[in-house]
């Protein structure tokens, strides 16, 4: 059993990049699993007010992690404004401490978004400092350093539209409907992402993406995962040992 931190930048982040792996974890029900993201995304709206659009997504993210059993857990950065500094790396070493967890996956350092390659850099100095009795937070000190996982970035690709392979892809055909009903909950980012990102139908772009991904190991849908290798962080690849029957490493 192992306490699992899905941690991202944005409400639906998660659900679009991991929710089919989360699933299959929560399936063997000995696993705790918490999502958590570092902003409510107070700026996805053009008719709400932040605060409004934040209570909604923060309702809606707390329903998509009950899908498969898990909490949610918001953070306190706002949408587009996540840094990596002094004051945002105690935020997150207090959330790593809250959530405790032995295993964290998290965002690519290199993606679309800002928000996405800071909370990359922060959750990575905070599995870190979090370990550190005398770097303090209002919580104590968790023992070691978690399993670190990166997610995918948007489209599998860097700034210059260069391929980041993962390193293994988990097979998750058997739960692509439930990713789908998890990213369902997203209402309130359909409107948003159509005006904003021109993304007609997000779930639908999540489909095509999971089928991008589950070709490159001849199934229907899958999601990539990179290890984080830098010391001294574990190399015990538990989160592998768990999904074992339905992960392929990198072809
Ligand atoms: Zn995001």
């Amino acid at each position: 059993m192992a306490r699992i931190l899905a941690i991202h930048a944005h409400p639906d982040d998660i659900e679009f990049l991991a929710a089919g792996t989360l699933a299959l974890l929560a399936d063997t029900g000995n696993h705790d699993i918490v999502f958590s993201t570092l902003t409510s995304g107070d700026k996805g709206s053009h008719d709400l007010s932040a605060p409004e659009i934040s209570a909604l997504r923060r309702k809606e993210a707390a329903s998509a992690a009950a899908v498969i059993g898990a909490q949610y857990l918001p953070g306190d950065f706002l949408d587009q404004e996540i840094f990596s500094d002094n004051a945002s790396r105690h935020a997150v070493v207090e959330l790593l401490r809250k959530t405790r967890p032995d295993i964290v996956l998290t965002a690519s350092p290199v993606d679309y978004s800002p928000d996405h390659e800071a909370t990359s850099l922060l959750v990575r100095d905070a599995c870190f400092a979090a370990g550190s009795p005398n770097y303090k937070t209002d919580s104590p000190s968790i023992d070691g350093i978690p399993e670190l996982y990166l997610m995918d970035p948007l489209g599998g690709i860097d700034r210059s539209g260069d391929l980041i392979d993962p390193d293994f892809i988990v097979d998750i055909t058997d739960k692509i409907a439930v990713k789908r009903a998890m990213l369902e909950h997203h209402q309130s980012q359909r409107a948003w992402l159509k005006a904003h990102h021109h993304m007609d139908d997000y779930v639908n772009q999540m489909e095509i993406w999971s089928a991008e991904r589950g070709k490159r190991i001849g199934v229907a849908f899958g999601e990539g995962f990179r290890r984080y290798r830098g010391h001294p962080f574990p190399q015990n690849f538990q989160l592998e040992s768990f999904l074992a029957d339905r992960l392929v490493k990198r072809a």
